[in-house]
């Protein structure tokens, strides 16, 4: 994908507009002039927008490079409500977005991801799911895919359902892998084998037959380990949630 498809910047305001918490997204070039933005804006509110990311950012260059010996590429206005307008330059473009903070933050993440061109797909069905986006099993608000904490509720959403094949993956695109506790599995086997020896002295003791002896004693030592084994802690592994 490339700045010369119809879709490269669309792409970005059709995903924010899908986030709840986003209120609205202008993207600016260089110069000042808005090259795309949300339904919610007019084009005359997005133009002033636009003015006004300019001011905010190249007015606090000066100051910045003063400050902090370089040049700010972000400024975050607070609101005051947990909202924030955020002027960020990320590649060749000034993105001015309004939200509540953490959702903001999470959206930029994503967009620049894909304005840098690095791709989350899902490792199964290849999908690209950098802009995927996913709903918080907690408070069902719809966040971004590559989000590993829901950013309205902090809810862990670290591992998730690809959007497209359905396969368990982590926020990352990772695969996941489910394993059995492995001291919950030892148990299940020593324990099936006690169960085992034990029953099949029994079975020798009262019928004296050697077939019905080893015979009882693999079905019930067996049959303990498997029902034991079914029982047994799940670990959910990947190799990107530590
Ligand atoms: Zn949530
Ligand atoms: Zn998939």
């Amino acid at each position: 994908m490339s700045e010369f498809d119809n879709n490269y910047y669309s792409n970005i305001s059709d995903f924010c507009e899908k986030l709840d918490s986003i209120e609205y997204i202008n993207i600016i070039s260089l110069e000042g002039f808005p090259i795309e933005f949300s339904k919610k804006l007019t084009r005359e509110k997005a133009e002033a927008a636009a003015a006004l990311a300019i001011d905010l950012l190249y007015g606090s260059r000066e100051a910045a490079k003063d400050l902090l010996g370089k040049e700010a590429q972000e400024i975050i206005l607070d609101v005051g409500d947990g909202s924030v307008l955020d002027v960020r330059k990320i590649k060749e473009l000034i993105l001015l977005v309004k939200g509540k903070r953490r959702n903001v933050e999470e959206a930029l993440q994503s967009i620049s991801l894909y304005l840098n061109n690095k791709k989350i797909t899902c490792p199964y069905c290849k999908n690209n799911l950098t802009f995927a986006v996913s709903s918080c099993p907690k408070c069902s608000r719809i966040i971004p895919f590559t989000s590993r904490t829901c950013p309205s509720c902090g809810y862990n959403v670290a591992i998730k359902k690809c959007p497209y094949c359905n396969k368990l993956i982590s926020f990352k695109g990772q695969p996941i892998r489910i394993k059995k506790d492995t001291i919950d599995t030892s148990f299940a086997i020593i324990e099936g084998s006690i169960l085992g020896i034990a029953s099949s002295i029994y079975f020798y003791i009262s019928t004296n037959t050697i077939p019905i002896s080893i015979i009882g004693g693999i079905a019930i030592g067996g049959l303990t380990s498997y029902l034991l084994y079914r029982r047994a802690r799940v670990k959910i592994e990947a190799d990107d949630l530590e």
